[in-house]
């Protein structure tokens, strides 16, 4: 069996790196916000090139807080792309905002920079760009966009760890980057963890405030915050990782070339374009034929995902919220996209064979 994935095997060459890092803490009985975490930060803001990170509880919460952190108005809007994971549109939902569709360009799943202008009103406040799969959005283009009309600009890098547009990467384009380290993620910590980057001093500064308790002394509450710490268990095992980081999204490229250069044309690839350096969190493909696609794979012992099946708009949770706007790419994505093994532990091989089995379809 050819498993989507496996944590397991997947955290396996840290296993010895995470023991020594656990038992290390353990004994240092300082439990969250301490060294290990500050350590991080200064390790991932490096990474991305960015002067700051603030380690948080989870991506959707990078999210909340890097809206929260601008105040903005109760009912002012924000666009987001119609193709995401739900957690882009609960982040607008839970700051009391209504969340603005816009539709992806079908060549790169990503929001079409072109439809953006034509959703902007006098209540617009900001634009949350998604990098889906692992590529990034078009930023120079919603950059111009969001200067012209004033915008903040927050973008949700859950799937795109490292990767870049024109040789800057994700999380240093816009006012925030929201970075989720859930387990599957390119870079994945072993229970919930996210992390948020930013080039400003003074957002970086709420933000730090803001997840804990809204206080910068302890016992002193200046604003009114979370509980969304990281904690020190998580953030050691991230910088082991990341250190990692290259190695990872380097073996998921060189997989999906393999599958760019082996699998047969009728199943439409993901783009390939030179501004682009692509991260393959995912690697999906597109077929008409998408479930029994899946079920011939399941048959040869090959399992594979669909990210995602219900676009936001049509989920049970957005009815009297977001079932108003229609979204016929986003639908036309997930009624034909299917996710192809593609981890790091997963070798040439496996997928030489998928290849194999995807192509006698
Ligand atoms: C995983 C993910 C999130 C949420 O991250 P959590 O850490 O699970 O809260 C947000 N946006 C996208 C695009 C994601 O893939």
């Amino acid at each position: 069996m050819i498993e989507y994935e496996n944590l397991g095997k997947l955290n396996a060459p840290f296993f010895e790196e995470f023991e020594k890092s656990f038992k290390e803490t353990l004994e240092g009985g300082w439990y969250i916000l301490g060294n290990k975490v500050q350590a991080f930060e200064t390790e991932f803001a490096s990474y991305c090139n960015t002067k700051y990170c603030i380690g948080v509880a989870n991506g959707l919460d990078a999210l909340i807080l890097a809206l929260r952190a601008f105040g903005f108005e109760k009912g002012s809007e924000v666009i987001v792309p119609s193709n995401t994971y739900i957690a882009t549109i609960l982040s607008i939902i839970h700051n009391g905002l209504t969340p603005v569709l816009v539709e992806p360009d079908i060549s790169t799943y990503n929001i079409d920079p072109k439809k953006i202008e034509e959703k902007i009103t006098v209540n617009t406040k900001a634009i949350m760009v998604v990098h889906l799969y692992g590529k990034m959005c078009e930023m120079d283009a919603i950059m111009t966009i969001a200067k012209k009309h004033n915008l903040k600009v927050i973008e949700d890098c859950a799937q795109a760890h490292g990767a870049s547009f024109k040789n800057i990467k994700a999380g240093n384009w816009g006012d925030f980057g929201a970075f989720s380290f859930y387990p599957t993620k390119n870079l994945g910590a072993i229970a919930d963890a996210g992390a948020m980057t930013t080039n400003d001093l003074e957002l970086s500064d709420k933000i730090k405030t803001l997840r804990n308790y809204g206080s910068k002394t302890k016992y002193y509450n200046e604003v009114v915050g979370y509980n969304s710490r990281l904690d020190e268990i998580q953030a050691a095992f991230l910088s082991i990782k990341l250190k990692k980081l290259e190695n990872i999204n380097e073996h998921k490229r060189k997989l999906a070339k393999l599958y760019l250069n082996g699998l047969k044309s009728d199943f439409i690839k993901p783009i390939v374009q030179s501004d682009y350096s692509d991260v393959y969190h995912i690697f999906n493909i597109r077929h008409e034929k998408r479930d029994a696609l899946k079920d011939h794979l399941l048959s040869n012992q090959i399992k594979t995902e669909i990210h995602y099946p219900v676009a936001p708009n049509k989920q049970k949770a957005m009815i009297g919220i977001l079932d108003n706007q229609t979204t016929p790419i986003a639908e036309k994505i997930h009624q034909t996209t299917l996710s192809l093994p593609i981890s790091f532990y997963h070798c040439e091989d496996d997928v030489v064979r998928v290849i194999e089995i995807m192509n006698k379809f």
